[in-house]
């Protein structure tokens, strides 16, 4: 593999994606896992709090002087109302990391409140909340962000099973870094680099056979207008649906050809979070592919926590690409 994962960098975004994906399933097969509803009224597990606590802690073992902006924040846990939640994300990050104790889980879990400038890593500790609650799809992701370009990229699926690579198994973790491709093992066997391989985007150039991707939630998009942009293009055979990066994940590895995310009627200035974005665009573009804005535009991670100059998002396998942002652009002008 042409990937360092010996590095520190590369041991750091190994063990958040391998550790996060142990502790996310070990909760999942709790009898209920319980969902806390945050202040815009978005879903947050005691996994989410769990993993951004390990990747602090990982963060401080292998790369103390870096900067870390997550999705999540301990305000809850250090609340009153959270305290037995405290206990037990402590018992869950007791397991990884023996000295762990709430006052250091919570300042683990800060680590992520550092600020997105210059170098940073960002992490999305369970993207696709709803889809782990119901059983779905759902990722930890983690970037590495230098000068508003994403540098490398770690994604930990434990429901994907990539088509083109079966042998690979249900769980696996992707790699990517700029100018060396993208990468896919079974999250089982992390530290074999002889067991990574290499995975591209498909070569599928024609409209009729592509296949596209969506997500479940139907507040993430316009629904009408998809299907106007679907209508344009050809595409007659329903989505694939997801919850989550899983999609990106999928297509980096021609398991399909496009997923593009046009902006809900009701809230026409939602940007996407770095978070959400940042590690599925850098797989997708080392495997081959291509990842604009609804304009067309490359993506600019350097406007702070959103992707503020970047309206929506357009992921194709890159043959495609003009004739979906073209189908976009008709939809937006008729
Ligand atoms: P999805 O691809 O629908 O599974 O969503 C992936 C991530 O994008 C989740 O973290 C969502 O919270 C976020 N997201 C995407 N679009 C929106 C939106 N319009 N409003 C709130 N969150 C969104
Ligand atoms: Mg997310």
């Amino acid at each position: 593999m042409a990937i360092d994962l010996t590095s520190k960098e590369g041991q750091f975004a190994l063990e958040v994606i391998q550790f996060g994906a142990e502790l996310a399933s070990r909760i999942r097969f709790e009898s209920s896992v319980k969902s806390i509803l945050k202040d815009d009224c978005s879903p947050v597990t005691l996994a989410d709090m769990g993993i951004q606590a390990i990747a602090g802690a990982l963060l401080e073992q292998y790369l103390p002087g870096a900067v870390l902006v997550g999705e999540e924040d301990s305000d809850h846990l250090r609340s009153e109302a959270g305290a037995d939640d405290l206990e037990k994300v402590t018992g869950y990050v007791h397991s990884f990391f023996p000295h762990a104790r709430p006052g250091r889980v919570c300042q683990w879990i800060d680590k992520g409140r550092g600020k997105p400038e210059g170098t940073f890593w960002t992490i999305d500790p369970i993207d696709g909340t709803k889809g782990f609650l119901r059983g779905g799809q759902y990722v930890t992701a983690l970037a590495l962000i230098k000068k508003g370009a994403v540098e490398l990229a770690a994604i930990g699926c434990p429901e994907l099973e990539l088509q083109n690579h079966k042998q690979l198994g249900k769980g696996v973790g992707i790699f990517a870094a700029r100018g060396r491709g993208c990468w896919a093992a079974s999250l089982d066997d992390l530290e074999d680099l002889k067991r990574w391989v290499r995975v591209e985007v498909s070569k599928c150039q024609d409209l009729g056979l592509a296949r596209l991707l969506d997500s479940f939630d139907p507040g993430h998009k316009n629904a009408e207008k998809n299907l106007r942009v679907c209508e344009r293009l050809g595409i007659t055979s329903p989505p694939v649906i997801m919850d989550s990066m899983a999609k990106q994940a999928a297509l980096a590895a021609g398991d399909a050809e496009i997923f593009f995310r046009t902006l809900p009627g009701k809230e026409p200035g939602h940007r996407e979070k770095i978070w959400d974005v940042a590690a599925g665009a850098l797989a997708i573009t080392e495997a081959g592919g291509r990842v604009t804005d609804l304009e067309g535009h490359e993506l600019d991670f350097s406007a702070g926590l959103t992707l503020a100059r970047n309206p929506g998002l357009v992921t194709t396998n890159g043959l495609l690409h003009d004739a979906v942002l073209e189908a976009i652009r008709q939809v937006a002008v008729c």
